[in-house]
């Protein structure tokens, strides 16, 4: 309890992270580190940092979707403030070297401090932060199925951390506002309702959703993720939105990566330096401790169908 604060999302715990330990290393320097897969509630705050002074290094994955410690090693400075890694990857399914990470920052007696998006990791990859190591860490309820609106921030005990917002001294005068008691009780209701066998049965389900998904024509896995939760495939030659309108029309629901707007692939997919036909194609699917084998059948028969009834672009 002493080093929790309530959050409205994981986009709020973040850009607080981000910006509080800018603030903690104010007087040490202006070198960021993160890497090129972290969600835009990391990578936006840190952008609009670069834009006011920061220098910052992003670390690249390997084919594989992870990141590397010894490359961490060779970017960590004097002057890092702070190093921002995600133990799981959102697209992907890939889980980050963070207890590594934390190992390599106090090896190198560098100032920066460590925050982790947990968002995706919660309830589905077990972690303590501070055995991890970390300074700062995130959270979000409605990955855990909670109410949109609630997230929690750990703060590591001894942390100097600047308020958030200013006012009437809640959260140990760290958040103020009025609490939203219920918002609040739900999170702790969805967390006590959480099923702890929901990671095996969802590894379970994702295992065979890659042998389905094999047989289909021309698919291509790009991650079978580490998490039990995520993986990612490709269709090189159908473009991303139309196959997730295509299956949404039959009642599937996946998604062409967080960030892929306007046509433009997600980041996380382009760092892996898949071909353009590749990267064009890519659908991240993710899975409920609800799902079954027969929705991984039927959405390995709804892409067969796909792929018998579109024109593949060359
Ligand atoms: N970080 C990761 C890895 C996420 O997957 C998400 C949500 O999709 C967020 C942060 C943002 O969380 P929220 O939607 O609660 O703001």
């Amino acid at each position: 309890t002493e080093e929790l604060t309530f959050t409205s999302c994981g986009t709020e715990g973040d850009n607080w992270s981000i910006r509080a330990a800018v603030e903690h290393g104010k007087r040490t320097g202006k070198h960021i580190i993160t890497t090129a897969i972290e969600h835009s509630a990391v990578l936006e705050p840190i952008r609009a940092l670069a834009a006011q002074g920061y220098e910052v290094t992003y670390l690249k994955p390997d084919k594989s979707g992870h990141v590397s410690v010894e490359d961490l090693k060779a970017a960590l400075r004097p002057d890092t403030v702070l190093v921002s890694m995600m133990l799981v990857n959102n697209e992907l399914g890939t889980l980050q070297p963070v207890k590594e990470a934390a190992q390599a920052i106090k090896d190198a007696r560098c100032p920066a401090l460590l925050h982790c998006d947990a968002v995706q990791a919660f309830l589905k990859v077990p972690f303590i932060p501070k055995e991890l190591g970390v300074d700062l860490l995130t959270i979000s309820g409605h990955k855990i199925r909670a109410p949109k609106g609630i997230g929690a921030q750990y703060i590591r005990k001894g942390l100097d951390v600047k308020p958030l917002l200013l006012g009437g001294g809640q959260e140990n005068g760290l958040r103020s506002g009025t609490e939203p008691t219920a918002q609040l009780a739900a999170l702790a209701a969805a967390c006590a309702a959480w099923d702890p066998d929901a990671p095996a049965r969802m590894a379970a389900v994702k295992a065979h959703a890659l042998e389905v998904l094999a047989t289909v024509p021309g698919l291509e896995i790009i991650n079978a993720g580490d998490a039990p939760h995520i993986c990612a495939v490709a269709l090189p030659g159908y473009p991303s939105e139309m196959l997730v309108r295509d299956l949404s029309d039959r009642g599937i629901y996946v998604s062409s990566g967080s960030a892929c707007h306007k046509g433009k692939p997600s980041h996380v997919f382009a760092a892996l330096g898949l071909p353009k036909r590749t990267l064009m194609g890519v659908l991240r699917i993710s899975f409920s401790p609800d799902s079954v084998k027969e929705d991984a059948d039927a959405l390995a028969a709804a892409l067969t169908e796909i792929t018998q009834t579109r024109i593949a672009m060359k």
